[in-house]
């Protein structure tokens, strides 16, 4: 059959490829970002007790009223702002599904989208699905910052959206209050929307809090802002997250969630509701993945990599520089045959493969794990 691709070129996602070779080479999988331990087992009696009570049919379009209050408190416990359940917040399938509709819902044929680079792959070909056009900024390492001015510059008639990610996958930066008051002043007089991914909100470390989108109200009207239980609760597989968003643009979200998935699986969205009634449950994440990180940046100690700074999520750029000028691809791969450990090239994240020489490895996994991924990775 002859068919126009809707992607033409579109490379497998890294992800894949990384984890289909550590499987392959039976290294150490520091590439994917998934926690390699189990999530807490109360979580998987609540999702059992709920399925054995008979809660296995659809649930409301929108996500249980159970599951979208307990966000709804949530955030009012952290960020002190009130959200209303039923207007403003949807459960979707994953992080993925909320970024693709969001995409959906406001580009149209001929748009262009502003998306900063190094930038996590399913931004552009979203945006590519619906007929827009994806317009690069890009961060330079090492330190990976947002020049603003530059960035605004880029902002033309065409520009309908703004995509930011904090904490940030792959660089492990985040965004200040700074950032986000002059992103907020950027756009201020602008019709332009913003897609705020904060899936690793609860990865914050070193004292910080998170700041998100909806702390400023003229970024809030015009925001869809991403969340990801898969990432807050180690149960990466069960692809459950949510969207926040403003009513007027929720209700636009919706006409098309409605037939992009209906609804969310219902036993797994009511026993994060029962789960997230304790709060220490996401309270306890920095300090359960600072400790994570500290221990493998102390192992690491002894390695040619040189870590740069982690200030959230769960990964850690390591520049190789010292060592080796290959590309980071075959860099990559060679650690994974060699060294038995896989890593992510973060040339991965830019459409023209910008060379950092620089790699992501992911502490999220048991400390045995670490601590031998970080012993190979000394005698390199
Ligand atoms: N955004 C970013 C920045 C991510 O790293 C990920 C990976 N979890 C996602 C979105 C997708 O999240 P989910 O697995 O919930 O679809
Ligand atoms: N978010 C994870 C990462 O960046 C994995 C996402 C995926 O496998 N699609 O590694």
């Amino acid at each position: 059959m002859d068919f126009i691709s809707k992607l033409p070129g579109q490379e497998l996602s890294i992800f894949s490829v990384m984890s289909k070779m550590a499987k392959e080479q039976n290294a150490i999988n520091l590439a994917q970002g998934f926690p390699n331990f189990d999530c807490d087992p109360t979580l998987i009696e609540l999702v059992h007790k709920n399925m054995t009570a008979g809660h296995n049919q659809y649930a409301p379009m929108a996500g249980t009223i159970q599951l979208r209050n307990q966000i709804a408190k949530k955030i009012k416990l952290l960020y002190n702002i009130e959200v209303d359940p039923l207007s403003e917040v949807t459960i979707t399938t994953g992080a993925t599904q909320a970024i693709y509709n969001s995409i959906q819902t406001v580009v149209h044929t001929g748009d262009e989208v502003i998306v900063i680079e190094p930038a996590y792959d399913s931004y552009v070909p979203a945006i590519k699905m619906c007929g827009g056009t994806a317009v690069s900024y890009s961060m330079k390492g090492p330190d990976f910052k947002i020049n603003w001015e530059k960035l605004g510059a880029m902002i033309n008639s065409k520009t309908k959206m703004i995509i930011i990610n904090t904490p940030h996958n792959p660089t492990a930066t985040r965004l200040d209050q700074q950032d986000l008051q002059t992103l907020s002043d950027l756009l201020a007089d602008t019709n332009i929307y913003l897609l705020s991914d904060e899936v690793y909100e609860h990865l914050v470390y070193d004292e910080q809090s998170h700041i998100s989108a909806m702390q400023f109200p003229d970024l809030y009207k015009r925001s869809f802002i991403t969340y990801s239980f898969g990432k807050t609760f180690h149960a990466t597989g069960w692809k459950i997250g949510y969207l926040v968003s403003p009513p007027d643009l929720t209700a636009e979200f919706r006409k098309i969630h409605q037939f992009t998935v209906f609804s969310v699986n219902t036993p797994v969205q009511l026993a994060l509701a029962t789960y997230m009634q304790t709060p220490e449950h996401y309270q306890q994440l920095p300090q359960f993945y600072q400790q994570k990180r500290d221990l493998f940046l102390e192992a690491m100690q002894g390695s040619p990599l040189k870590a740069l700074p982690s200030a959230g999520t769960y990964y850690t750029l390591f520049d190789y520089s010292a060592i080796s000028d290959k590309k980071e691809l075959d860099f990559v791969t060679d650690l994974t045959y060699n060294a038995k450990v896989a890593a992510i090239p973060v040339s991965a994240f830019y459409a023209d493969h910008v060379e950092n020489q620089v790699i992501r490895l992911c502490f999220a996994k048991r400390d045995d794990t670490l601590l031998e991924a970080a012993r190979r990775l000394s005698t390199l």
